[in-house]
């Protein structure tokens, strides 16, 4: 069986006090058990990260990854340092590396299987553009984003998150309406179905990521196909993230 897992992604915010003042309340209020919960905090935080979640139950995730092990690459953090300091997860693929920073699904790819290599379980983002939508084109490009991942062995899929974000409603306050993300995370599963069986296909986790805020968390969480949500904005403010874990 699926557990809902609700993932904070708190992109370029908060300083060290920050940080640590949100774990705190986190920490606190997070009832324990019913649900998984990651925190990616910025590459900074990592260890404050670490420390703070140490003996619970919540893991942590780092934002991105370089696709190489190591090496002259100014600037970047691997999986091997990751690993290092034993992050759990790392998010690949989210948009904003793709649409900001020029991210290929080749790279996404690369990244995605070194994660493996390492034992690093993987959130990977995929989601159409507003155009893509628009123009009824939504179904084929997340067939595009997702077809690499469809070359990974079964076991792999044990360390794979999938989280559907449609790029038009990261951050924008425009949320996909439940009818619209259950029907998406259903056709993905059937493509994972189509490719490795039907019983693969039940064990993937399939996260929604979207404007996804306390008014609108239950409902989304509620569809069948819906295991969680990867929160932005709203993982910031306590009381708002503690309502999206409540939601599941
Ligand atoms: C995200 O960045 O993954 C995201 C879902 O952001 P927001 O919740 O702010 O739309």
């Amino acid at each position: 069986m699926r557990l809902k897992t609700i993932a904070a992604n708190w992109k370029m915010n908060n300083d060290e006090k920050e940080t640590t003042d949100l774990l705190s309340e986190l920490l606190i209020h997070i009832p324990s058990g019913a649900q998984k919960i990651i925190l990616a905090p910025s590459f900074v935080h990592l260890n404050t990260a670490l420390q703070a979640t140490y003996n619970s139950a919540i893991e942590v995730a780092a934002q991105n990854m370089h696709h190489k092990v190591s090496g002259a690459y100014t600037g970047e953090v691997s999986i091997k340092m990751l690993k290092s300091i034993g992050v759990q997860n790392v998010i690949l693929g989210h948009s904003e590396r793709r649409t900001l920073f020029n991210e290929t699904d080749d790279v996404i790819f690369e990244k995605v299987k070194l994660a493996l290599e390492f034992g690093i379980k993987v959130i990977f983002c995929f989601g159409e553009s507003l155009e893509e939508r628009e123009s009824n084109n939504h179904f084929k490009t997340i067939e595009k984003q997702l077809s690499k991942l469809l070359d990974l062995s079964t076991n792999d899929w044990e360390k794979i998150y999938l989280a559907y974000e449609p790029v038009w409603a990261i951050g924008t306050g425009k949320t996909a309406s439940p009818e619209q993300a259950q029907e998406m995370h259903a056709y993905i599963r059937k493509i994972l179905a189509d490719k490795y069986g039907e019983e693969l296909s039940e064990d993937v986790s399939i996260l929604y990521g979207g404007s996804v805020k306390p008014n609108n968390a239950k409902e989304l969480f509620s569809q069948p196909d819906v295991d969680g949500g990867l929160i932005g904005g709203a993982s910031l403010v306590v009381g708002d993230f503690l309502d999206i874990v409540n939601a599941v």
